[in-house]
């Protein structure tokens, strides 16, 4: 890259260091689904769609002691810059395991068993972070659905461009930046539930990054919430 990631304190779009992109939510997109969310995360556009808990087969499947959950996340041929080859492959597989098991800490998995709860998100639009946004939208989705929680699940990467911790980092400063740490965490307890590291950072680099995302993490779970409570305030009215 020839441009420099950061300028005169600023980056590539103008934000500071730890500036997140803008978020919109919207619950409750989906007719069939049990419960489902759009989220924007700057130009990344996800919708995640729940459904169930429903009877899980083949039967062996099954665990007699609680719901079983399924992920999957995946990307639109259309999401990227190049097009991308529809159907899962390595990168999708990881994704949707790691992004599974961000989420099954909240659930209440034990109330149900013998079932299956499926979470499937899509990739609309993609600028980097859309696992974080999947796990955003997801989180509310499974709320919507009516399932039991524990809290709400809420993500965003952090990372380091031209020696700077900078959090949420967009396409152009994930490809040519130094690292990028995606985080979940249930905020209310600032529980992590998922980490993972691409590139490298030091450990004071990381404890830093670390209560960037902490911080961002609050915001957006203020902002699941108020999307939830508005959309189901609206019902009673
Ligand atoms: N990307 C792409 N083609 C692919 C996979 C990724 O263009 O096959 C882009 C996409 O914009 C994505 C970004 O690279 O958001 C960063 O991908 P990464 O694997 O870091 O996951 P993400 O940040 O989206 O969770």
């Amino acid at each position: 890259m020839e441009q420099p990631l950061i300028k005169d304190g600023r980056r590539v779009d103008g934000r500071a260091f730890d500036e997140m992109r803008p978020i919109r939510i919207e619950v409750g997109v989906l007719k069939r689904a049990d419960g489902s969310c759009y989220f924007e995360l700057g130009d990344n556009k996800v919708i995640a769609a729940v459904y169930g808990p429903r009877e899980l087969h083949p039967r062996h499947y099954q665990d007699a002691k609680r719901a079983i959950i399924q992920y999957r996340y995946n990307m639109a041929p259309f999401s990227v810059d190049e097009r991308k080859r529809p159907g899962p492959d390595r990168r999708s597989i990881e994704i949707s395991k790691v992004s599974r098991e961000a989420l099954e800490p909240v659930i209440m998995t034990e109330f149900y068993p013998r079932t299956t709860i499926d979470i499937f998100v899509e990739v609309l639009q993609s600028d980097a972070g859309t696992r974080t946004a999947g796990i955003n939208a997801a989180s509310v989705a499974l709320a919507d659905a009516g399932i039991p929680m524990r809290g709400l699940v809420s993500a965003i990467a952090v990372g380091k461009v031209d020696g700077e911790i900078v959090l949420d980092l967009n396409a152009i400063e994930d490809n040519y930046g130094d690292a990028d740490m995606p985080v979940a965490m249930i905020a209310k307890t600032n529980t992590i539930t998922m980490i993972q590291m691409d590139g490298k950072m030091t450990r004071e680099e990381i404890q830093k990054g670390l209560e960037i995302a902490k911080n961002a993490c609050r915001k957006i779970y203020q902002m699941q919430r108020e999307a939830l409570i508005s959309k189901y305030s609206e019902e009673i009215e």
